[in-house]
């Protein structure tokens, strides 16, 4: 099958397949890339795999990047574009589970692509937009079938990480999974254990991003792959209500509000040592603990200025939109008002800082000091102080005259 027309990504990166090849080597387009242009989506990062070692690689191009030689994959940067190649490559038994315990570079492109994880992940496209497949994948983008390549008890076992990934692909591509994939899925999924949960969680976050994340679940719960996931062992009614309290065509907004959507499902007792269980950064910890905080106050009463400052409008709206998918109240209008009611959003916003009022009014830092600040602030996001200068200082002085 030839591709009709060359999405622009490759034609850009067609000169790279060339130079290759007039130094006497085979290059190719591969991954995902090649997937999704059969399918007309959307491409992002351009992959080539060339029968080129490394270190020859290096010779034909004049900037490169060693990332990983020992995988086989270099960069090139041409043009103002980074790409990246990779040498064929075999990959020897998986010792640990984790990752190959060696990788062979190899000329053969069907070595290379027989590695690869799903049918519809394993094209390779030439240089004459000829797509190369050599496991049936076209007749499986056809069907929206998911199936491994090869035998796929084999692949789950070399590789647990490879279910997450079939799940979120599922998601992603809103394909069914082929019944003996599906099958060795469930066979091997114990051996997620063993996987690095920071990858599980990328691959958990993609399923739930993506436009098919119900279907995505689904196969997670009917695989019972969830039971071998990092806090969600026995957690299939509390997993079950994430598909039957959304309106079925909510997509989440960001990887906040979905972890924070999983979190009250399952009605987690801290967030804090759940999140740390998931290996998330302090940071997300934080957005997905404000959510829920915004999310109770929302059940109890009306969102305030102080609300606004405190949280963001971000967060906020993220909460209106759960809410507008569970079928309760929401205003995104009252957000925008109280917003654009602020004249700060941030304490840095303020006109007088803390080392100012200790000069003019000889204060010393510590809890009075402190607690005036936060009066300021306070006053200003209430409304009842203009953040000017004069304002501001003759709020103090009567403030320090009252002592
Ligand atoms: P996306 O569109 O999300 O980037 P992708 O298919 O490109 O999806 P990547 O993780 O970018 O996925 O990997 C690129 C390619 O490398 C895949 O298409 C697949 O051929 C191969 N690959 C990646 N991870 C694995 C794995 N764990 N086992 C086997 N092959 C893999
Ligand atoms: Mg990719």
């Amino acid at each position: 099958m030839r591709l009709k027309t060359l999405p622009s990504e490759f034609q850009k990166a067609l000169p790279i397949l060339s130079k290759i090849k007039e130094s006497g080597y085979d290059a190719y387009f591969v991954g995902g890339s090649v997937r999704d242009a059969i399918l007309e989506r959307p491409i992002h990062d351009v992959d080539i795999a060339s029968s080129a070692y490394p270190e020859e690689i290096k010779k034909i191009f004049s900037r490169t990047v060693d990332v990983g030689i020992e995988h086989g994959t270099v960069l090139v940067l041409e043009e103002d574009e980074v790409y990246e190649i990779t040498t064929f490559r075999t990959e020897e038994a998986y010792v640990d589970y984790r990752r190959p315990s060696q990788v062979h570079f190899v000329r053969s492109l069907k070595e290379d692509l027989k590695r690869r994880d799903f049918t519809v992940n394993a094209f390779a496209l030439n240089n004459d937009s000829e797509v190369i497949d050599l496991f049936g994948g076209l007749q499986d983008l056809e069907k929206k079938t998911l199936r491994a390549v090869g035998d796929a008890k084999e692949r789950f076992n070399e590789d647990a990480l490879r279910i997450m990934r079939g799940l979120r692909f599922v998601s992603s591509l809103g394909f069914s999974i082929e019944e003996k994939t599906f099958s060795a899925m469930m066979a091997n999924a114990n051996l997620l254990e063993k996987i690095s949960v920071e990858r599980i969680f990328i691959e958990l976050d993609k399923l739930l991003m993506a436009p098919f994340w119900r279907k995505g679940l689904e196969q997670l719960l009917s695989s019972d792959v969830y039971h071998f996931l990092p806090e969600l062992k026995n957690s299939k009614e509390s997993l079950q209500l994430m598909l039957d309290e959304l309106t079925p065509s909510f997509q989440f907004e960001t990887s906040e509000q979905a972890w924070a959507n999983l979190v009250m499902c399952l009605q987690v007792k801290s967030i804090k040592s759940f999140l740390k269980k998931w290996k998330t950064s302090n940071e997300f910890q934080k957005s997905v603990e404000n959510l829920l905080a915004v999310y109770q106050i929302r059940l109890e009463r009306d969102i305030s200025r102080q609300d606004v400052y405190r949280f963001g409008k971000s967060i906020i709206n993220q909460v209106e939109s759960l809410r507008e998918a569970k079928g309760l109240s929401f205003n995104y209008d009252k957000v925008s008002e109280l917003d654009g009611q602020l004249s700060i959003h941030d304490k840095r916003e303020i006109v007088v800082n803390g080392s100012k009022l200790m000069t003019l009014y000889q204060l010393k830092p510590g809890p009075k000091l402190g607690k005036l600040l936060s009066d300021i602030e306070r006053q200003i996001v209430a409304g009842h102080l203009d953040n000017t200068e004069k304002a501001i200082l003759s709020f103090v002085e009567r403030r320090l005259a009252s002592e």
